[in-house]
């Protein structure tokens, strides 16, 4: 028996799923399997591999593209770099051309998400750079300074970041000069022309590399230490790292401007509310996990429709309205969902399969 869940591309929006190995936890479990298989662009998982071939269901899902992770010596193996090539270089290219763009990675927690956006140990210098670890986030951005590099004399280019994160639907900023985690929450207002903005939320400009790498390590840290201080995991938090660039050019006598802003976002872990623990704070921010991302996927799938004069709740959540003005129109969108190959985590590989199909 199989069922056949299929997403349907969209221009627009680009959905990925990317299988992180084992780990020796998942492998030293009695009864460990792996139920991911990949033929072609189909992600294929059993429900039940190792008993009755009989009762065993297949799960077919169909995506823009399925990155497999698992085994390096293998030619199926997606590297850092082949994720990055796929979906974050249309970002950079359309970032170039004036369009905004988003990426979202989704998943439970501990599946790959800040491998896959960040890298491997995200606070150090050697991890954020190497080749083999190196993440979505510091590729896009070494390759947008190596294009910068390339700029004809009569352009110039204006690259400012923020990084900022959303925990319980309140906002911290990850790169602001005193303690992160012991200032205020900061207020999202809506401005009539440019739309919705951080308000207070500090902007660093940055022209080179090496300068931006020190923010974005000090973001990681930063959001380390706040899920310490607040005796939490950084995994019930959302994350948002915003690129924003300026071309201009100098076109005999008068001058044409692009400005474009790319958002990419580690999403909390997506893990339903029933399996962390059961006190009062931790259901309230279940819910508010749990809204951001439902709110997401409504938005998302509300964009993919195409349906003139929808209506799009970006402002049931504090991320959706925020990147309203980077999702929908123009703006080129990623959704890269994570997943584990260990049958213990079938339910919620499912849940993370689904909500990737729901976003078309
Ligand atoms: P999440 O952000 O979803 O909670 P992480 O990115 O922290 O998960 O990944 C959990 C662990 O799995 C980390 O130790 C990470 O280094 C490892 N890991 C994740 N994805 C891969 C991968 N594609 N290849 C090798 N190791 C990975």
């Amino acid at each position: 028996r199989s069922s056949k869940e299929k997403f349907d591309q969209i221009s627009n929006l680009t959905v990925a799923v990317r299988i992180r190995p084992m780990n020796s936890k998942e492998l030293a479990c009695v009864g460990a399997a792996d139920i991911v298989r990949v033929r072609n662009q189909e992600l294929i998982i059993r429900s039940n591999p190792c008993g009755n071939s009989a009762m065993s269901l297949d799960h077919i899902f169909q995506y823009d593209h399925v990155f497999w992770s698992c085994d390096e010596t293998k030619p199926l193996y997606s590297s850092q770099e082949d994720v990055f090539m796929t979906i974050g270089k249309p970002l950079l290219n359309s970032a170039f051309r004036g369009y905004n763009a988003c990426l979202f990675a989704y998943g439970q927690t501990g599946s790959g998400k800040s491998f896959s956006m960040m890298g491997r140990n995200t606070c150090e210098v050697v991890d954020i750079d190497s080749e083999d670890f190196s993440g979505i986030i510091p590729r896009f951005c070494r390759d947008l300074f190596a294009r910068i590099g390339k700029l004809g004399t009569n352009a110039t280019a204006t690259v400012e970041v923020s990084y900022f994160e959303i925990y319980n639907e309140k906002i911290h900023d990850l790169l602001a000069t005193a303690n992160a985690a012991n200032k205020m929450p900061l207020k999202v207002r809506e401005h009539p022309e440019w739309g919705p903005y951080v308000v207070d939320l500090s902007v660093h400009v940055v022209s080179s590399y090496k300068e931006l790498r020190n923010w974005l390590i000090l973001g990681n840290k930063n959001r380390a230490t706040a899920a310490t201080t607040m005796n939490e995991n950084s995994s019930r938090s959302h994350s948002i790292f915003s690129i924003e660039l300026c071309l201009t050019e100098d076109l005999n006598e008068s001058d044409s401007s692009r400005r474009s802003k790319v958002s990419l976002v580690d999403l909390a872990g997506s893990e339903r509310l029933s399996t962390s623990h059961n006190s009062e704070e931790k259901i309230r921010q279940g819910v508010s996990i749990n809204k951001s991302l439902l709110t997401l996927g409504k938005v998302i799938s509300s964009l993919a429709d195409h349906k003139k004069n929808q209506f799009v709740p970006y402002r049931d959540s504090v991320l959706t309205w925020l990147l309203k003005e980077s999702l929908g129109g123009n703006s080129l969108t990623c959704m890269l969902a994570t997943i584990t190959p260990a049958n213990a985590n079938l339910d919620e590989t499912l849940a993370t399969l689904r909500y990737a199909c729901q976003a078309r």
